[in-house]
């Protein structure tokens, strides 16, 4: 149980809704700040602005999958009122007090480095990464459905990065009966995409593969699908970039080519909100515990 547990959370989209029930559920008091156009009420939770928060009393401030804008701003779907998270807020807090959010920014990681609070960034954490990689999939499918012309089924799949995410869309477009590719820069990994039947190749062998693919998808976060690969994609080729903001594509050449190329953020969010939103309540409710 969380009883005696004060945790603010400030803003966040329908994710949060689950972090919210859980908690709740497990008795922790809550004040929710940016959910001021929610209708549905939980008990246990009050809806205050960030001013009404009994700063000093919290054990933890949980912020949404993104953290905050570069300049502190924190996104809310429940809300067109303005949310600056300040190092002047911050700072009324105990030190004992933990900011969890998915994803951080040198703004959001300088603040609570500077005040020397403990941050928590759950998506670096392997458990949820992988979770996360479910819905992220399923995504992947739905958009790879919604923008080709074909089956699935045999056509030739790239995937790009054998990381979390990069396994699990590679295993499962490869069950829906594509001919799967694998690129990574590693022998390791080189080794593993071969142990599951799939077709694997060095990065730096990137352009020299790509003469004869449907789909590919990016999951690593640099300048990898650059413009000398687009260019020796066939002209059908769609791209579907799954890989943090900007993505690893130069999407500029791929429109100037004629190459469908998307940048695909925020999947889980997107096509699975309470299911992405389960996952973060469930690792946020052992660390608070594990916290008391
Ligand atoms: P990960 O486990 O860290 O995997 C990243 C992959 O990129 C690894 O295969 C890594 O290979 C490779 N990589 C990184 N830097 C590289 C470089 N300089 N050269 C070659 N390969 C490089 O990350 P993940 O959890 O799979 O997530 C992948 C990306 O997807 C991240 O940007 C994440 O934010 C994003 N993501 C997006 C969604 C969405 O909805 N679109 C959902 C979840 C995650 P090495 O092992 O060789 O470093």
């Amino acid at each position: 149980m969380l009883t005696g547990i004060k945790a603010a959370i400030i803003g966040g989209d329908a994710r949060q809704l689950e972090v919210i029930r859980k908690l709740t559920e497990l008795n922790a008091t809550l004040y929710l700040v940016g959910f001021d156009q929610l209708d549905h009420g939980f008990t246990g939770a009050k809806k205050v602005g960030l001013e009404e928060i009994p700063l000093n009393e919290l054990n933890a401030i949980i912020l949404p999958v993104s953290g905050s804008g570069s300049t502190g701003e924190i996104e809310t779907i429940f809300s067109n009122k303005k949310i600056y998270l300040t190092e002047e807020i911050l700072k009324q807090t105990n030190q004992t007090c933990t900011v969890y959010s998915g994803i951080t920014n040198d703004y959001l990681t300088n603040c609570t480095k500077s005040l020397n609070r403990k941050h928590v960034k759950l998506f670096e954490r392997d458990d949820v990464a992988i979770y996360n990689s479910i819905p992220t999939v399923e995504g992947t499918i739905m958009m790879v459905i919604q923008h080709t012309d074909t089956t699935i089924h045999q056509s030739n799949v790239m995937v790009l990065g054998l990381g979390r995410v990069g396994m699990s869309v590679a295993r499962t477009f490869a069950n829906l009966g594509a001919n799967v590719s694998v690129g990574a820069r590693k022998s390791e990994h080189l080794a593993r995409i071969t142990e599951m039947g799939l077709k694997a190749f060095y990065l730096k062998d990137l352009e020299s593969e790509v003469n004869k693919v449907d789909v590919c998808i990016n999951t690593i976060p640099i300048q990898i699908v650059t413009a000398n690969v687009i260019a020796k994609m066939p002209a059908h080729t769609l791209i579907i970039d799954l890989a943090s903001k900007p993505g690893g594509t130069d999407f500029r050449f791929a429109e100037k080519r004629g190459i469908k190329a998307l940048l695909a953020p925020g999947l889980p969010g997107i096509v699975a909100p309470k299911t992405a939103g389960k996952i973060i309540a469930n690792v946020l409710t052992q660390l608070l515990i594990a916290d008391q």
